[in-house]
C-alpha cells in the first residue's frame, strides 16, 4: 500500500533511530541521563516532523496539527505543574494514553480492512489487543499510585471470567483479522473485551507486584507501537517500539526478581485471592520512640551510618536536607551511605532519579545485592520513609503477602532508627515488624522536618 519513499524521509527515519539508540545508551548512566532524553526526544521530534513530508500525508494535515497542538500543550501545561511526587501516576497515565493511541491505529487499520494484506490485519489485530491491555492496566495503575482505588478486587469465578474473556478476545481477533469486509460492531465489542481482559489481569494485584505489572505494561505499549510501524511500514515506529519493548522486558525481569516473583503468577496472582492483605494498624504503642536529640547522637558518634530511603523521603521530598544530613557527618569522620531497593518508591529508579536530583554523589548510592550483607557492620540504620523494602516479615514470615520478597536486611544493623510520620503501613498495606525489633526506634515526623531536627542536633553537639 506503501508509495515509494522518498529517500531524504528514509534518512530521515534512519536518523531518529541512532538518535534512540544513541539516548537510551546514555540512560544507562546517571550522569548522562539528561543528555540522553535529549538525545531521544530530538529523535523522536524529527520522526514525527517528518511524517509532514511523507507523500501519503495528503489528508487531514491540519487536523493532525490541531490535536498535536492540543495534546502537546496539556501535556507540556500538565508536566510543569504535576508535583515531584505525582511523577509515578504521570508516568502510569501517559504510558495508558501511549497504549490507547497504538490500539487505536491498530483499529482504525480493522475499520478500513479492504485497504490491508493479511499480514498487516494480523499485526493490527494484535497491536489493538495488546495496545488496549497496556492502556487499561496503566490505568488502573495510575488510579492505584494516585490513591483513587486502593483495595484488590477480586471476584467469585474470576478464573473463568477472565479465561472466557480470553478466548472471545481471540476469537473475535481472529475473525477481524480474516474478514474481507469491515465489522465496526465486532470492532467495538473487540475494542472493549481488550479493556476488560487488561483489567482482569491487573485488578487483584497485590501491592509488591505492582511495579512489575507498571513496567511489563510498558514493554506492551513498544510492543503494540512496533506492530503499528509494521502495518503502516514506518521503521521509525518499528524501531522505536521495539527498544521500548526490549528496555521494558528486561526492566520486568529485573522488577519481578527483585520481589522474587514470576511473572506468571504475578498475571494470575489474583486466582482465588489466597492472601489477602492484611492492613492491621501499627501497635503505636508498642514501639519504642527516641527524639531528634538522642537520634543525633546516636549518628554523631557512630563509626557507620547507613540510609535506607523509602517513599515516604519522596513524599516529604527530605532527599536534599538527607544530603546535608550525611555531608555534616562525613565531615564528623563518620562513614555514610544509601542503601536502595528496586521497588523502593513508586517506580522503578525512583530513590536514584530523587537522590541524584540532589546532588548525592554515585558512589554514596549502593543497592540491595551489593550492601545487604553489610548491615551488621552499620552502627546506625536510618530508615526514611520505607516500609515494605525493610520488612523482615518478608523473610521470616511464610504468612506475610510479602514472603519470599528480598528485603533490606536493616533489622540485623546495630541500631536502627525510622523516621515516620504516623501509623501508616506501606503499599502493600501490611504491619512492618522491623518496628517492633528490639534495635528500632521511631521518630514520629514528616521525613523532612525530622532530618532537619537532626541536622540542628547534630551542629549543637560542637
Ligand atoms: P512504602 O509505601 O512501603 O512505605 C512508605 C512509608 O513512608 C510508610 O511507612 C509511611 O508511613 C512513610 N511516609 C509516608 N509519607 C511520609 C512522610 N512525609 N514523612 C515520613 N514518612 C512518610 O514504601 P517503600 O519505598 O518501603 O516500598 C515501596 C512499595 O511500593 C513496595 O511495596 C513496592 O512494591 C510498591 N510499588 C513500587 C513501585 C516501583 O516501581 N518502585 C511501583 C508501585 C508500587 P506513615 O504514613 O506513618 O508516615
Amino acid at each position: 500500500m506503501n508509495q515509494a519513499v522518498p529517500l531524504s524521509l528514509q534518512l530521515a527515519w534512519f536518523l531518529a533511530t541512532v538518535l534512540f539508540v544513541v539516548g537510551l545508551r546514555r540512560l544507562s548512566s546517571p550522569a548522562r541521563a539528561r543528555s540522553g532524553i535529549w538525545c531521544a526526544g530530538v529523535g523522536m521530534l524529527l520522526a514525527i516532523s517528518s511524517m509532514f513530508f511523507h507523500p501519503q500525508l495528503k489528508q487531514n494535515v491540519e487536523l493532525i496539527i490541531v490535536a498535536m497542538t492540543l495534546g502537546g500543550g496539556i501535556a507540556l501545561l500538565h508536566a510543569r505543574r504535576v508535583d515531584m511526587t505525582d511523577i509515578p501516576q504521570m508516568v502510569a497515565l501517559y504510558n495508558g494514553l501511549g497504549g490507547a493511541a497504538a490500539a487505536s491505529i491498530g483499529l482504525l487499520v480493522l475499520l478500513n480492512v479492504t485497504e490491508y494484506g493479511a499480514m498487516a490485519k494480523a499485526m493490527a489485530v494484535l497491536s489493538g489487543l495488546i495496545g488496549s491491555i497496556a492502556f487499561a492496566g496503566s490505568l488502573f495503575a495510575f488510579l492505584r499510585l494516585s490513591g483513587r482505588f486502593s483495595r484488590r478486587e477480586g471476584f467469585a469465578k474470576r478464573q473463568v471470567a477472565y479465561l472466557a474473556n480470553g478466548s472471545l478476545v481471540l476469537l473475535l481477533g481472529l475473525i477481524l483479522a480474516t474478514s474481507a469486509t469491515a465489522h465496526p460492531i465486532l470492532l467495538l465489542l473487540f475494542a472493549l473485551l481488550a479493556v476488560s481482559f487488561g483489567l482482569l489481569m491487573t485488578l487483584p494485584t497485590s501491592g509488591a507486584d505492582m511495579p512489575v505489572l507498571i513496567s511489563l505494561y510498558n514493554a506492551l505499549t513498544g510492543l503494540a507501537v512496533a506492530f503499528d510501524g509494521f502495518v503502516l511500514e514506518n521503521p521509525a515506529m518499528i524501531v522505536a517500539g521495539t527498544i521500548v519493548f526490549a528496555a521494558g522486558s528486561l526492566l520486568t525481569r529485573l522488577m519481578a526478581r527483585a520481589v522474587n516473583r514470576r511473572l506468571s503468577e504475578i498475571m494470575y496472582s489474583g486466582f482465588g485471592l489466597g492472601t489477602e492483605v492484611q492492613n492491621k494498624e501499627p501497635r503505636r504503642d508498642h514501639v519504642s520512640t527516641i527524639d531528634a536529640r538522642d537520634a543525633a547522637v546516636d549518628m554523631a558518634y557512630a563509626d557507620r551510618v547507613l540510609i535506607v530511603p523509602g517513599y515516604g523521603m519522596a513524599t516529604a521530598q527530605a532527599q536534599h536536607k538527607l544530603r546535608e544530613l550525611t555531608q555534616l557527618l562525613d565531615e564528623r569522620g563518620v562513614q555514610t551511605g544509601f542503601a536502595i531497593h528496586p521497588v523502593a518508591g513508586r517506580m522503578p529508579g525512583h530513590m536514584n532519579v530523587l537522590l541524584a536530583e540532589a546532588g548525592v554523589p554515585y558512589e554514596k548510592i549502593s543497592d540491595l545485592n551489593d550492601i545487604n550483607a553489610e548491615f551488621s557492620q552499620v552502627d546506625v540504620a536510618l530508615v526514611v520513609g520505607a516500609n515494605d523494602i525493610v520488612n523482615p516479615a518478608a523473610r521470616d514470615d511464610s504468612e506475610s503477602p510479602l514472603y519470599g520478597m528480598p528485603v533490606l536486611q536493616v533489622d540485623q544493623a546495630k541500631r536502627v532508627i525510622v523516621l515516620k510520620r504516623g501509623d501508616g503501613t506501606g503499599y502493600a498495606g501490611v504491619e512492618n515488624a522491623l518496628l517492633f525489633s528490639p534495635v528500632t526506634r521511631v521518630l514520629f515526623g514528616d521525613a523532612k522536618d525530622s532530618v532537619q531536627a537532626l541536622i540542628m542536633a547534630i551542629k549543637s553537639l560542637d
